[in-house]
């Protein structure tokens, strides 16, 4: 998946722009650019390539998530539906606006369980934010029938299924705000960064405002824009956006060579009676940048997961046992262990997620093993990597 992998000639051009110029900041200094403005053309190219009206640029995908929120004006008590499994960023961008991560149960989309969501719907909920896992997505027509129920905004984390699809509609776009990662790790990265997209103006407006101090970014003088509301500082650089212009161009080979990869692993293991792959919803298009799959049991999983990495098949995964990416353990979360007091309405509102059920959750990621899928390996090494997946895995049913 990760874009790094990738680093060439045209991102280095691209950055030797900004360095040209020497503006490295997005705004500002119009005279000395040299017309370069690399997050401006980033966000247009963006917003284009996902079928959005806008997009705004930050500095990371946890900024993304956290400026999305803000955008919609989500803030301290309101309750967000969240999975139990997704990166940690999912309730640092909601504890952040002093708002109530609720952890909901995940199914055999490794993403949130509609069911479970329409259960956990208090009046206070706000939110509902799926996270599309590992170059998957959770089925988003039915998330959007109880938002429209109940009233609630559907904020997508796309930061690790960029360009896949839903019913035709780029991941991110389909819901009322959608967020990107830029990371090192991502399909495409900046280095650091990431994104928000939507086709609300005012979001939009908000966004642009929240993540540069309040700026209005009206006029050409910085000093004398007006501030109509309170922001943050979580602007992207011109560096950074610089690589994303290089990076974006690339997005829809890189997905060719995943969806290559892929289908190489999977269709070489889908003989094997033993497993069972990861469910994509109806109308769902993965950006393949991870294949999932099942074993029977949660033992035969953690052991066929140690046997891969025994056999030399690196860069799997299982997320049962992670420390970032599945709640079993986020003792920091469910013990509350901050630097400082937290706001009232966490304190008070947050739930003893150490005497939660998620047995639903457990009995799916329990049996998950995800292969992250790569961008620069050959087609030889494609090849062995398979056979040997299979040949590991068919031991253990
Ligand atoms: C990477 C990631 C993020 C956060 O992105 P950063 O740019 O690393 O802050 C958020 N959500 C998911 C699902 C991610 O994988």
């Amino acid at each position: 998946m990760p874009g790094f992998e990738l680093f060439g000639e045209s991102e280095k051009g691209q950055v030797q722009d900004v360095l040209d110029s020497g503006v490295l900041m997005r705004y500002g200094f119009d005279g000395m650019r040299n017309n370069h403005w690399k997050a401006l053309e980033l966000e247009e190219a963006l917003a284009k390539r996902m079928d959005s009206k806008y997009a705004q640029l930050v500095s990371s995908g946890t900024a993304a998530l956290t400026v999305a929120l803000a955008s919609a004006g989500i803030g301290a008590g309101d309750e967000v539906i969240m999975p139990t499994f997704t990166f940690v960023a999912s309730f640092e961008s909601i504890l952040a606006l002093g708002a109530i991560p609720i952890l909901v149960d995940v199914d055999d989309t490794l993403t949130l369980d509609p069911t479970a969501v329409e259960n956990a719907i208090t009046d206070k909920t706000k939110v509902v934010m799926p996270v599309h896992m590992c170059g998957s997505m959770a089925d988003l027509s039915a998330l959007k029938d109880i938002c429209d129920k109940h009233s609630l905004l559907l904020l997508e984390d796309a930061c690790q299924a960029i360009g896949g699809s839903f019913e035709g509609k780029p991941l991110g776009s389909y819901g009322d705000l959608g967020c990107f990662s830029f990371d090192y790790v991502k399909t495409i990265t900046c280095g650091e960064g990431g994104a928000i997209i939507t086709n609300n103006e005012q979001y939009k407006t908000n966004a642009d405002h929240y993540s540069d101090h309040g700026h209005d970014h009206v006029g050409n003088n910085r000093g004398a824009e007006t501030h109509p509301f309170l922001g943050y500082n979580f602007r992207i650089s011109e560096l950074h956006a610089a690589v994303g212009c290089a990076q974006i161009e690339r997005l829809d080979d890189f997905l060719a060579i995943q969806e290559k990869n892929y289908s190489v692993l999977r269709n070489t293991l889908s003989p094997l009676k033993n497993i069972t792959f990861r469910k994509v919803p109806t109308g769902g298009v993965e950006n393949y940048s991870f294949l999932s799959f099942f074993l029977p049991t949660q033992e035969l999983a953690k052991a066929a997961h140690t046997a891969l990495g025994e056999a030399g098949v690196d860069a799997c995964f299982y997320w049962f046992d992670n420390n970032w990416h599945y709640y079993k353990k986020w003792e920091h979360l469910t013990s509350k262990r901050s630097l400082g007091k937290m706001p009232q309405e966490v304190v008070s509102q947050l739930s003893d997620y150490s005497k939660s059920d998620f047995s639903k959750s457990d009995a799916w990621i329990g049996r998950t093993i995800s292969c992250l899928v790569k961008l620069s390996w050959t087609e030889e090494q494609v090849a062995e990597r398979a056979s040997k997946m299979k040949e590991v895995l068919s031991k253990f049913s």
